[in-house]
């Protein structure tokens, strides 16, 4: 029969992998709980017009690496792309402005994009994001930044840049619109195809082209920074400032920009020099229009979503090492007796909280012994017919071979001590 394989872009996270990914994660949610955001289960899957409305029409995502479904009664669903939306969404519905403190959420898991899977870039990936909902104030930017690059260096993560900029108010961004499109209309027939087509749809997305050329044009551009209010300005003076003043390195780029609407003020992506051309491990930014686009009252907010695939393969060395714990004892039993008295040891082990494992197939002393070493187990118990005669069992240490007899009437009672370094 033909072998059915996994989907292209679709990656299994084997035994060997997942615990420096839980690594990760739980690394992740140990700062934000330190920074006080708390966790938010959103689902997988949500109406099509969150996503459209939300992430905005003019977008890769939304114009190309949705995946898309019609439920059985015809309603358009979509696997989330990203997890803002979801986030959002909860917020109104569970009328959570209304709670008067910050609401300050952390999430994690899976997202879908139809994209061209490469290293680092894949159909199912991961992410871990926070949001920041109720300070119009730079300090809520300055926390959201902190916990991004805390977590990221933390992790030992070499050589990453934090890049930010000013995308001002929206008032700022349509004075400064029509500049942008004049100028790019002057040096149109020079751009990428796509760059040609965001001139109408989304003209600030231009200056954002990893095409060469793109960039070559953009380079002497008009700049949004020249067209940003007083207030802009010394909203952003201060997030600077702030980032300064609890030592966190920045770099400003004024090409990152998100052209939509609603996202304004501060906009920041981290970047790692050795991830190849997929170099953002994480974006973020304030978004205060959104909560309103989406139907919610008016609602300042800020902030980032972080790719797990990424970091993985960033970790360092050192953490890369990180493998699954091994059970502390080998459970042999064997013979008729040896083997029905292995399980009754093997269960009473586990119940008093002791990891213990057995190979099922093993039926000689020989072949026990050889598993416990391949399982890498600290200690092997050791249960004959002989020993069930006696009510003993022998706890064997695999590395210094010493062994004790202990009673199997107060089997855990006697192994726990012995299983100590001491
Ligand atoms: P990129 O420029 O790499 O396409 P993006 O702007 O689409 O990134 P965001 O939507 O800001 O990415 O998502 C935040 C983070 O999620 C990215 O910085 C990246 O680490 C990760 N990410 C995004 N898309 C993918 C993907 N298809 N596969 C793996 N990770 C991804
Ligand atoms: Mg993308």
């Amino acid at each position: 029969m033909s072998v059915i394989k996994g989907i292209k872009g679709v990656k299994d996270l084997l035994p060997e992998e997942t615990p420096r990914w839980r690594f990760i994660e739980e690394s992740a949610r140990r700062w934000a709980t330190r920074y006080g955001f708390h966790e938010l289960r959103i689902p997988i899957f949500e109406v099509t017009t969150l996503f459209a409305r939300s992430i905005g029409a003019s977008t890769d995502i939304v114009e190309k690496e949705m995946y898309t479904f019609q439920d059985r009664d015809g309603t358009s669903l979509t696997l989330r792309p990203e997890g803002t939306a979801g986030t959002v969404r909860a917020y109104i519905e569970h009328n959570r402005g209304a709670i008067p403190v910050p609401q300050k959420y952390f999430y994690t898991g899976p997202m879908f994009r139809h994209e061209r899977p490469q290293a680092g870039r894949l159909r199912q990936f991961h992410q871990f994001g926070v949001e920041s909902y109720g300070m119009a104030d730079p300090h809520a930017d300055i926390e959201v930044i902190a916990l991004l690059w805390r977590i990221l260096n933390n992790l030992g993560l070499p050589s990453l840049t934090l890049e930010i900029n000013n995308l001002g108010q929206t008032a700022d961004r349509d004075a400064y619109r029509p500049i942008l499109i004049a100028y790019l209309k002057e040096h149109e027939t020079g751009l990428c195809g796509n760059c040609k087509h965001r001139i109408a749809a989304n003209p600030l997305r231009v200056l954002d082209c990893k095409v060469p050329e793109c960039r070559t044009i953009t380079e002497p551009a008009p700049r949004l920074s020249d067209f940003l209010s007083d207030n802009a300005r010394s909203y952003f003076a201060h997030v600077l400032a702030g980032l300064e003043a609890i030592k966190i390195p920045y770099t400003l780029n004024h090409r990152l920009v998100r052209g939509l609407d609603y996202y304004n003020l501060t906009t920041f992506e981290v970047t790692a020099t050795n991830l190849g051309a997929q170099n953002a491990v994480g974006a973020g930014g304030r978004y205060d229009g959104l909560v309103e686009t989406l139907g919610g009252a008016s609602t300042p907010a800020v902030g980032f979503a972080v790719g797990l695939e990424r970091i993985a393969m960033l970790l360092p060395d050192s953490h890369k090492s990180i493998v699954a714990t091994d059970a502390t004892v080998y459970v042999a039993g064997f013979g008729l007796k040896g083997s029905v008295a292995g399980l009754t040891a093997l269960e009473e082990l586990r119940v008093s909280g002791i990891s213990a494992v057995s190979d099922f197939r093993s039926t000689t002393l020989k072949a026990h012994l050889r598993q416990a070493d391949r399982l890498r187990c600290q200690f092997a118990l050791l249960l004959g017919d002989d020993e069930v005669a006696k009510g003993v069992a022998v706890l064997r240490n695999m590395e210094s071979k010493a062994q004790h007899n202990v009673l199997l009437s107060a089997l855990s009672l006697q192994v726990k001590p012995l299983l100590s370094p001491s």
